[in-house]
């Protein structure tokens, strides 16, 4: 039997990954051809197990005047692509009941827990184990106001697996060096982080060749064959569709209508000689940006960009962040590299991964938004044991797709 993964993206090449460990004829296909673009490889590199809380959350709905980009926060909606995100915003208003929120805490709260044992038996596999630094993160703010009313916040939170206290006074040295804007922060434990992403990406690459994964770079093309599925050109007994914001296509030619959007993203990457090698990823929370060192670059990323994928990025949002970096007075220097990139987004904040129930050789694995290369690891596992006949060590029943059938038109 041979299965075809469209997607080569974190997700889909943890699932051929894994795929190939058990046994099983992979072909991996990819249109990106490693280019970067993909969000994949350019995330903040942070394994998120304490964001629990979907952010399909009634407390999400009532702080969006203030994240608005157009009043200095993060958010953005903007107008010239409002037929985009209106009807995602209106399925998002749907699925931030309180009863909604609930269960979509509780299946993050299993997938998440999973989640860094899941990379450490991935990152093993790739022979790379030391890629997953288990060192936690820190918060920070500017100010003694600002710092309770954030502590105030996480301690409301469900961090799932992941703990947090007050910074020590050497961390907290540590991070005042980096910036005189620090007044206070707190330490999390059980979060971590991928401690290179280029890296990551091309020991993935080694393990899938020396698992016999085939590669092609293309964009794959899924076509009906009755109560199936195939690709053109591509010959695979089973699909899987693991294509991040590129999803929504392969999945509506099988009859599946998905309401995904482009969360989309940016960074800037900076010189790293001034930033310390082993210091975990800093969030900047009032700023809403998370600083991540890597091999030989410090990223800041931030923003949240509603619409579509494929539309010109926006400078703004680049200047915004190097005016982040000079008002902090952190140590990166430029030029800087620019990035954007989108995060694959379904309207309850919950990904999708099962089997399809319109094409019976169809599987998937997408809409990880903020978690994807969290999940990625125990995404793989969980696809893998549902087409290899094991029972998925956890139910998948809040991540099907067939979830927003009654919200789609
Ligand atoms: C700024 C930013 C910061 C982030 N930080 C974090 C973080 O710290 N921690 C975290 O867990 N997550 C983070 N994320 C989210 C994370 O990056 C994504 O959820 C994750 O990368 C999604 O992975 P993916 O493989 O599903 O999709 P992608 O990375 O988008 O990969 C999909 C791939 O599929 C290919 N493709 C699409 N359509 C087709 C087709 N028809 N045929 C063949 N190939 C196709 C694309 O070319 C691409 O290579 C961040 C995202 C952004 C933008």
């Amino acid at each position: 039997m041979t299965v075809a993964v469209i997607g080569g993206g974190v997700v889909g090449r943890a699932v051929a990954l894994s795929l190939a460990r058990r046994g099983e004829r992979v072909t991996m296909i990819d249109a990106g051809g490693g280019d970067g673009s993909a969000a994949s490889w350019g995330n903040a590199g942070h394994l998120a197990t304490e964001q629990v809380a979907p952010l399909a959350s009634p407390a999400t709905i009532r702080s969006v005047p203030h994240r608005l980009f157009v009043r200095g926060g993060a958010l953005d909606l903007p107008w010239s692509q409002a037929a985009t995100w209106l009807p995602f915003a209106l399925r998002l208003l749907a699925a931030s009941t309180p009863r909604r929120f609930e269960a979509g805490s509780a299946a993050l709260r299993g997938l998440l827990a999973a989640a860094i044992p899941a990379w450490r038996r991935l990152a093993a596999a790739a022979d790379v184990a030391d890629l997953v630094r288990e060192e936690g993160h820190f918060v920070a703010w500017p100010d003694a106001a600002s710092a309770a009313a954030g502590i105030a916040g996480w301690q409301a939170a469900d961090t799932g697996t992941a703990r947090f206290e007050a910074a020590g006074e050497a961390d907290l040295a540590r991070l005042r060096a980096l910036s005189p804007q620090v007044a206070a922060a707190i330490r999390f434990a059980g979060s971590g982080q991928i401690a290179d992403l280029d890296r990551l990406a091309q020991a993935l690459d080694a393990a899938l060749a020396a698992a016999g994964v085939e590669t092609v770079c293309d964009t794959a093309e899924l076509v009906r064959d009755g109560g199936r599925v195939a690709i053109r050109g591509v010959a695979a007994d089973r699909i899987v569709v693991a294509a991040g914001i590129g999803s929504a296509a392969p999945m509506a030619a099988a009859g599946h209508r998905v309401p995904l959007i482009a969360e989309r993203g940016y960074h800037i990457r900076g010189r790293a000689d001034r930033w310390p090698g082993d210091l975990p990823p800093v969030v900047f929370e009032d700023r809403s940006i998370i600083v991540t060192r890597y091999a030989d670059s410090v990223q800041v990323a931030g923003f949240v960009e509603l619409g579509r994928a494929g539309a010109a990025p926006d400078p703004r949002k680049w200047a915004r962040l190097e005016r982040h970096v000079a008002e902090l007075g952190l140590p990166v220097a430029g030029p800087y590299r620019r990035w954007m990139g989108a995060r694959p987004t379904l309207p309850d904040y919950l990904p999708a991964i099962g089997r399809s129930t319109r094409a019976g050789n169809l599987y998937y694995a997408f809409g990880h938004q903020h978690l994807g290369l969290t999940l990625a690891a125990v995404t793989g596992e969980l696809v893998a044991d549902l087409m290899t006949g094991g029972a998925p060590a956890i139910d998948l029943s809040p991540f099907a797709i067939d979830r927003f059938r009654k919200m789609m038109p």
